[in-house]
């Protein structure tokens, strides 16, 4: 390479950590190229659209908005100036049968008086509770989310553990949770986010008690347009600091000699996005993986450059598949809000259905989101647009006639719950579940969201962003810490693109 040449950049997939990622590195004056399987950026939060309904495909939950804006502040950008914000209220609605609902509300008087409605004297406690989980928090983003750990010593700084003894970082979130609270009700508020990072509650950390903060404290918010309009952004401020997309272009191998990354290989897809296309060369002086970890380590690298062989997958802790239903409808849904929550009442019982005798679950635990409600262009006049989602376990029987049926019983249980008539009303359905992960984003094992965040699978315990076989191969995405979810894998982008510019 010539001295006045730019150092060049492939990042392998275009969800939201290569997107970020990307963008980051053109920033710093690299040459970068995105080669993205889809024909859409985005990743999983890619957007689907039929007769006038336009859903997300994944994330709809847009929190810790300070996360996007101090990405957006170093490109001297502000965020509002790339899409709007609305702040929803009531955050959520918890649907408890039909006629019998609670909706939370990001203004501790009316979580307080939520809590002593569902389990008196338990107010004062929240109060302690959401002040510890706040505490945790600034400390979190201060000391703890924001940092590649390389060793246990960097995870095991003195702050680390003279505040992290203090506060139960490492402890247990359920033990505490239900030393504090007794009523299912009240613990399932304070727990249910778990499923957002992949985790049953029995199994996740203390430390993560930071995401009541976030949804009791923070608020929840909507980016108009939906989340795609994150990805949309995303993908303009990269393409305006000169990164290229390359779409439908499948990454077959990261090409290494003597332990360095030369590039990839690629084939474009074709139209139907699955059957392959001309083979291509991208040549590259530092190779940025974005698409889910397993699969770059052990189907795009040669087996002497893998750091984390087959084995090392096959003992982890797999996150959840989502199984979700979107849904256009005829018309709207009253009693519903934008975001909606059913617990059954045997917690326990739907998450062992995941993580310790896998089966479809009966009765599921679900979430059900009406964005329509926020943004009227999400749906034609009179219509609702509905996403109903089941966590489920990841590598269940998949195939067309168990996926509809369990479809047909998820939406008469929704009905049920909520009392409101859905089926006769589809005018647009689509099953999306972990046969479609594994096709579209080659994800390990079918999973949405990579592997869960059990004490084991955190900070340090989660896969590095560097490989150890590699010298130039770097990673960013929800595999590596901070993990699972749109801020987390922002904040990793920012880790990664950091140290690959300093490679
Ligand atoms: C249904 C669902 C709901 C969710 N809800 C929320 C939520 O409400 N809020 C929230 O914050 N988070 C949510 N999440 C999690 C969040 O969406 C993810 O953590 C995040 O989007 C992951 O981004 P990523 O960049 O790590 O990975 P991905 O989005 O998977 O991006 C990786 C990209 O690599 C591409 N790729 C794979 N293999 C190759 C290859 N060989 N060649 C080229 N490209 C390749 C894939 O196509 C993909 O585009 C949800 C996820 C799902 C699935």
């Amino acid at each position: 390479m010539k001295s006045n040449e730019k150092r060049r950049v492939a990042v392998v997939g275009g969800g939201i950590g290569g997107m970020a990622s990307a963008a980051l590195m053109a920033k710093d004056g690299f040459d970068v190229t995105v080669l993205e399987r889809n024909d859409q950026a985005g990743g999983r939060a890619r957007v689907w659209k039929k007769d006038g309904f336009t859903f997300d495909m994944g994330p709809s939950w847009y929190l810790m908005p300070e996360v996007f804006d101090r990405y957006f502040a170093l490109f001297g950008e502000k965020r509002e100036d790339w899409y709007s914000l609305k702040r929803l209220d009531p955050s959520y609605r918890l649907l408890y049968g039909p006629g019998d609902s609670r909706d939370v509300h990001s203004d501790p008087a009316s979580v307080t008086a939520l809590f002593e409605s569902l389990e008196p004297g338990s107010g004062v406690k929240l109060q302690k509770y959401l002040a510890n989980s706040g505490y945790k928090y600034d400390i979190a983003m201060k000391e703890f989310l924001y940092r590649e750990y390389r060793s246990i010593f960097d995870f095991l700084n003195k702050r680390m553990i003279r505040e992290g003894l203090k506060l139960k970082v490492l402890g247990n979130l359920d033990a505490e949770v239900s030393r504090l609270f007794k009523d299912r009700r009240t613990r399932q508020i304070l727990e249910y986010a778990m499923v957002f990072l992949g985790t049953a509650p029995k199994d996740a950390p203390g430390l993560y008690s930071i995401m009541s903060h976030v949804d009791l404290s923070q608020g929840v918010y909507y980016p108009l347009g939906g989340l795609v309009a994150v990805a949309d952004a995303l993908r303009r401020l990269a393409e305006s600091r000169g990164v290229r997309f390359q779409l439908s272009s499948e990454v077959e191998a990261i090409e290494v000699a003597n332990g360095k990354a030369r590039g990839v290989t690629a084939r474009r897809l074709n139209a139907d996005g699955y059957t392959l296309g001309e083979r291509f060369a991208v040549e590259a002086d530092i190779v940025i993986a974005n698409a889910d970890y397993a699969h770059v380590e052990t189907q795009l690298l040669a087996p002497e450059y893998r750091s984390l062989k087959k084995r090392y997958w096959e003992s982890r802790v797999v996150a959840p598949t989502l199984f979700v239903v979107y849904l256009g409808l005829s018309k709207t849904l009253p009693s519903l809000a934008h975001h909606n929550l059913y617990f059954q009442e045997d917690w326990n019982g739907h998450f062992d259905t995941i993580f310790k005798r896998p089966a479809w679950p009966q009765d599921p635990c679900f979430y059900l989101s009406c964005i329509s409600k926020t943004d009227p262009d999400m749906a034609p006049p009179g219509c609702e647009n509905v996403f109903l989602l089941v966590p489920v376990a990841a590598g269940l029987k998949d195939d067309d006639a168990t996926r509809e049926a369990y479809a047909d019983m998820a939406i008469r249980h929704a009905e049920k719950v909520s009392g409101e008539r859905i089926r006769e009303h589809i005018v647009v359905k689509r099953i999306y579940s972990q046969r479609d992960f594994s096709r579209d984003y080659n994800a390990w094992k079918g999973t949405s969201l990579g592997i869960s965040h059990t004490l084991g699978q955190s900070a340090v315990f989660r896969p590095s962003m560097r490989s150890k076989k590699v010298e130039n191969l770097f990673y960013a995405g929800q595999y590596t810490h901070p993990g699972i979810g749109v801020p987390m894998v922002l904040i990793a982008a920012e880790l990664a693109a950091g140290i690959a510019a300093r490679s």
